[in-house]
């Protein structure tokens, strides 16, 4: 396979995704990333939210650094 298509930088650094709902044959619905087709892992619980949503602490103070 040749990368004909450029993928985005949040694609591959793997940051975000444009997330949208895609359909198979099937009608089996499925959720995968706009930009690099990416499908989206999902998880045993199944309830997938926002990437990157409600994860980090909304502590206000100390901060632990990283970025
Ligand atoms: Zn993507």
């Amino acid at each position: 396979m040749t990368s004909s298509t450029r993928t985005p930088f949040l694609c591959r650094t793997n940051l975000r995704h444009v997330w949208e709902v895609a359909h198979t044959d099937d009608g089996a619905r499925f959720v995968r990333c706009a930009k690099c087709l990416r499908e989206r892992d999902s998880g045993p619980g199944g309830n997938v939210t926002g990437p990157g949503a409600m994860s980090a602490g909304s502590t206000s103070g100390i901060s632990g650094g990283g970025f």
